[in-house]
């Protein structure tokens, strides 16, 4: 498959395309972000790669980073992590509190917020300190140590998070959180600020195409079976109350970003980030998904 001359298609045949959206202006950081930024870079398992555009530009990944917290949950909290949030796509927005008090503070899934404030939980009680080691995954399974935290983002998250704030707490009064409420809002907003390029986080999801195996090393961060489940998640979950379109339109496993991210998975072939701002209503980047879109209708292969 010659990807560099596929990708050269899709850049061409978006180079005009306009998505309409905004960039997120919840987060005013993120809302300086030039909204024509665009770029993708695809790694196959082999280590051959191609991109093009901004592709080696770094953002802030936002939800993607929820992808990764869940695998050191999985790792480190066991099956008992599934007793505080569910597996079943929301329908709703990720942000939303509407099915908590129905469901009696469980999450339906560990992609919306609820879920990985969940999760962050999780983190903060099992390990000695959560932040760092999180970064240290992150750069080992990126081979990157120059990954940081973008302190600029998160400081602007944490004066903006009402939503984040209301739903700790009120899972926390129906006795889902463990731990106090501000330290979990400040890991989950360093997470979500992790600053990152579409070639780093392409490289970092090597993990989950390749049964929990970084790439060319090939060293086991996380147990294939591991892997399968995050990858079923990600397609049922993935894209909130757009996991449904995304399956339907790209048809792989894949994690969005308010930061105008989006990576994909193809299990045993590769693994793709796109980055471009404008967020639809839906908060995932339009003009990524139509990328990934084109990705698998050019090379003919998905995982249906
Ligand atoms: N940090 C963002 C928030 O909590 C992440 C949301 C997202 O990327 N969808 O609102």
């Amino acid at each position: 498959m010659d990807y560099q001359a596929i990708l050269n298609v899709i850049e061409k045949e978006l180079e005009h395309f306009d998505p309409g959206g905004k960039v997120p202006d919840y987060i005013p950081e993120l809302a300086k972000i030039p909204a024509d930024k665009f770029g993708m870079h695809l790694y196959c398992l082999d280590g051959k790669n191609f991109s093009f555009g901004d592709h080696d530009e770094r953002f802030s990944i936002q939800s993607i980073s929820k992808v990764f917290t869940l695998a050191l949950a999985k790792k480190h909290g066991g099956k008992k992590i599934w007793k505080r949030v569910d597996v079943e796509p929301s329908g709703d927005p990720f942000n939303s509190l509407l099915q908590l008090e129905k469901e009696n503070g469980i999450p339906r899934n560990p992609f919306i917020n609820a879920g990985s404030l969940v999760i962050a939980d999780i983190l903060i009680s099992e390990l000695e300190n959560p932040k760092e080691y999180l970064l240290d995954f992150v750069r080992e399974i990126s081979d990157d140590p120059t990954i940081e935290y973008d302190e600029k983002v998160a400081a602007s998250e944490y004066q903006h998070g009402y939503r984040n704030i209301a739903l700790v707490n009120y899972m926390k009064s129906l006795g889902n959180i463990e731990n106090d409420a501000d330290d979990i809002l400040d890991f989950y907003f360093h997470q979500c600020s992790i600053a990152m390029s579409c070639c780093q986080l392409a490289k970092a999801f090597v993990i989950f195409a390749n049964e929990g195996k970084t790439l060319i090393t090939n060293k086991k961060v996380i147990g294939a079976n591991s892997a399968k489940r995050i990858n079923a998640i990600m397609q049922t979950c993935g894209f909130y109350d757009e996991a449904g379109e995304f399956s339907f339109r790209v048809g792989l496993p894949g994690k969005s970003g308010v930061g105008g991210g989006i990576v994909a998975v193809h299990p045993g072939q590769y693994s793709v980030a796109v980055w471009s701002p404008l967020l639809n209503e839906k908060g995932n980047s339009e003009k990524g998904m139509k990328a990934l879109e084109e990705l698998t209708s050019l090379t003919g292969l998905s995982i249906f």
